[in-house]
């Protein structure tokens, strides 16, 4: 198999300008599905929290959907998960007991690779038994999402969104999902044809993608972000690009005003500045940073 890292390194320029896109909650309408029917389910599942069923559901939508860690990397999202859990007074009075993950911990430490690819590499040399539970969980999730995620079509708007962009830009899928389910969601919807290529987990992180993609090989100025989640600012910020947020439960505003005047305004080059940052004001206040159950 080729190195898919090495693609993206290979990715060579043919239009002016680039732009990255999430998959989860962007372009698509898939995180609420994602997380309460499959990622949730697993998670109380695999890690035995039938007893906490109730916080572990919280916990978990907090997490992924309702705070700034909106569309983390899913390895990042069970330690988070687990740490807030354990630490919730409910589930100390019923002494259930919540995973502490620390080989999990350690691995995520040395790897930006967070796919499964690399973890179940990892577990081969670490079997233990958190990393063999996690295992379980991750091989559950994406069977999980395989059956039961279909007919979630793209937002309003995505599509033409996408043939205006690419009218003038290289146009790259940046995401944390595994690279198979992001084939099959575009695919499904006959929007992977707008795209060069699909980066998902398995070739790093999105600042990474980004980095690998993009970096000097087009102007800061002329590289775009668009995302849904603090992560995906970052992703663009590391690499002086520009972002174009999709705020969370007011997607297809998002959508009009990037058709209708961000992308404008980015092929005209008045985006950097104000408008960005107006943009970023707006964002910054959809998503909390702290749990309301404190
Ligand atoms: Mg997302």
């Amino acid at each position: 198999m080729s190195d898919p890292v090495q693609e993206l390194k290979d990715f060579k320029p043919r239009k002016e300008f680039f732009v990255g896109i999430d998959s989860d909650g962007c372009a698509f309408d898939s995180m609420e599905i994602k997380h309460k029917e499959c990622f949730c389910p697993q998670f109380i599942y695999h890690f035995g929290l039938q007893s906490v069923s109730k916080y572990a559901r919280e916990v978990w939508e907090f997490v992924n959907l309702y705070s700034k860690n909106r569309g983390c990397n899913r390895f990042m999202a069970i330690q988070y998960a687990t740490e807030l859990l354990a630490a919730r007074k409910e589930v100390k009075d019923r002494h259930a007991e919540v995973p502490v993950l620390k080989d999990l911990a350690d691995w995520c430490k040395r790897e930006t690779k967070l796919g499964n690819p690399a973890f179940l590499a990892e577990v081969e040399r670490n079997p233990s038994d958190e990393m063999k539970m996690i295992k379980a969980w991750s091989l559950g999730v994406n069977e999980t999402i395989a059956w039961f995620v279909k007919n979630v079509p793209p937002y309003p708007l995505v599509e033409e969104s996408l043939q205006k962009m690419t009218e003038k830009a290289d146009a790259l899928v940046v995401s944390q999902t595994p690279t198979e389910a992001l084939e099959r969601e575009w695919g499904e919807h006959g929007i992977d044809k707008y795209v060069r290529m699909i980066a998902g987990q398995e070739r790093g992180t999105k600042t990474e993608h980004i980095r690998f993609a993009a970096g000097g090989k087009y102007p800061a100025e002329k590289i775009l972000m668009i995302g849904d989640a603090p992560g995906d600012y970052k992703a663009a910020k590391a690499n002086d690009a520009l972002f174009f947020p999709i705020n969370p439960g007011h997607e297809e505003a998002s959508w009009e005003k990037l058709y209708n005047e961000g992308l404008d305004r980015f092929f005209a080059g008045t985006f950097a500045g104000s408008y960005q940052e107006e943009l970023l004001r707006e964002f910054d206040q959809y998503l909390p940073e702290k749990p309301g159950w404190n």
